[in-house]
């Protein structure tokens, strides 16, 4: 059966296609030549399942949000004391590159503007650290995020470089106050390097991913973050990733995110699931609007509200499988929300069920999302769709919508039907 989510994923692009509003990047002049309309989706699983849709192979680069992850290396190499002596956790309420460091100490109120993450980037690899080992160690860090190598864009960063004029200003004034040691220009260097790291919106639904697995990286298995630096890094993600529209995205969205200016936007759900959109078009705060859109969407449709109580993550959600040479029995249980629902639908693939009757036996499951429900009655209808002959056992009438995209009924059953002396998999 093919999965049904890169479909829904589809569906969602193909709601916020027809936004044509805002425009790409022109501060840094090799962003301006990015095809406006480029809209890609990814979402990979802390499974390690990934699910793609739109043109989530084409390249960009990495920009801001390049800021959490780096930020997630400083903490792991020196600590949380350490790093906050240098930038502090505040939202600022302010542009990404405001000129705004805290008024007591002069530190930048986070790591999310663009004075916090110059800050962060000269913490990597040691003080003494040359331009160029820095940028490899970030370089080859988020590579292993990514799960391949990735290289930088140097068009990009050329081109960031020529008109740099504010970053060198927040520079200068950091290192005036002796937040960062090195000169102004390799400061600035090191950290547009940083920004210009090419990946895709595969790439970046796995980094977000390896954060919510709580920083080991679902499909190559390497553990590259403690769990403590993925909360820290969350949470601020949560109340700075998405600069001065922060407060609105944490109640409309709620799910911790960071923005880049070539388009690209991650949000991770903690323990469940890491998103990426690509859509260079951005609002008047630098966020991509299509990608804003999708995520506004995918939270509402699929509950995916960190503060939402239908968002939980619990047991197992396939309890049991019974299967002989003509029929399958699935048993769920619990609480079947997306994370639950994409679970069973994975397990549906790789059990490669090719029997001639499928039953969902669902009288154990305690509630049903509506994303749950349609994707479950979407799998269903695909696993008819190649023949099997599909049932729901039901007796509490949980399913309250029976109804598929081809307008049919899901087909009810008894669980004595299926009764079937056949061997457990689980
Ligand atoms: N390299 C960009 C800058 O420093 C990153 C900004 C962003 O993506 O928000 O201006």
């Amino acid at each position: 059966m093919k999965s049904p989510i890169p479909f829904y994923l589809q569906k969602i692009l193909d709601s916020v296609r027809g936004n044509k509003d805002g425009a790409v990047a022109d501060y840094i002049p090799e962003l301006a030549q990015a095809n406006p309309d480029y809209l890609g989706i990814a979402l990979c699983s802390t499974t390690g399942h990934i699910y793609a849709a739109g043109d989530a192979q084409q390249r960009y680069t990495m920009q801001s949000i390049s800021k959490p992850f780096v930020y997630a290396l400083a903490l792991q190499e020196l600590g949380l004391d350490a790093v906050r002596d240098i930038v502090g956790m505040e939202p600022s309420g302010e542009a990404f590159n405001e000129l705004s460091l805290n008024r007591n100490d002069h530190r930048p109120v986070n790591p999310m503007i663009n004075a916090g993450a110059i800050a962060v980037n000269q913490l990597i690899n040691g003080v003494d650290s040359t331009v160029e080992d820095r940028v490899e160690c970030i370089r080859s860090y988020i590579s292993r995020l990514a799960g391949r190598e990735l290289e930088i864009d140097r068009n990009v960063c050329d081109s960031e470089l020529e008109h740099s004029e504010r970053n060198l200003s927040l520079a200068h004034m950091l290192r005036n106050y002796g937040i960062i040691q090195d000169d102004a220009h390799d400061a600035v260097l090191s950290y547009t390097k940083q920004c210009s790291i090419a990946v895709d919106t595969r790439d970046l639904a796995v980094m977000a991913a390896t954060l919510a697995n709580g920083g080991r990286q679902p499909i190559t298995g390497e553990k590259i973050l403690d769990a403590d630096v993925c909360r820290l890094t969350l949470a601020v993600m949560a109340s700075c990733g998405m600069y001065d529209g922060a407060g609105r995205w944490i109640a409309e969205v709620g799910i911790p995110a960071k923005s880049g200016v070539a388009g690209g936007l991650i949000g991770t759900l903690p323990g469940q699931l890491g998103v990426a959109t690509f859509s260079p078009r951005l609002n008047a705060e630098g966020n991509s609007i299509r990608g804003v859109e999708a995520f506004k969407q995918l939270s509402a449709d699929m509950g995916l509200h960190l503060m939402s109580t239908e968002n939980r993550v619990g047991i197992n959600p396939v309890r049991e499988v019974e299967q002989n040479d003509d029929v399958a029995v699935i048993h769920l249980q619990g609480h079947i929300n997306f994370s639950a629902v994409e679970a069973v639908l994975h397990q549906l693939r790789e059990y490669d069920l090719e029997r001639s009757q499928v039953a969902l036996d669902i009288s154990q499951v305690s509630t049903l999302h509506k994303v749950g429900r349609r994707l479950l009655k979407e799998g269903l209808r695909r696993l008819r769709e190649e023949g099997a002959e599909i049932a729901v056992i039901d007796p509490d009438g949980i399913l309250t919508d029976r109804e598929m995209s081809d307008g049919t009924l899901v087909p009810l059953a008894d669980a004595e039907d299926y009764q079937i002396a056949g061997q457990s998999i689980l």
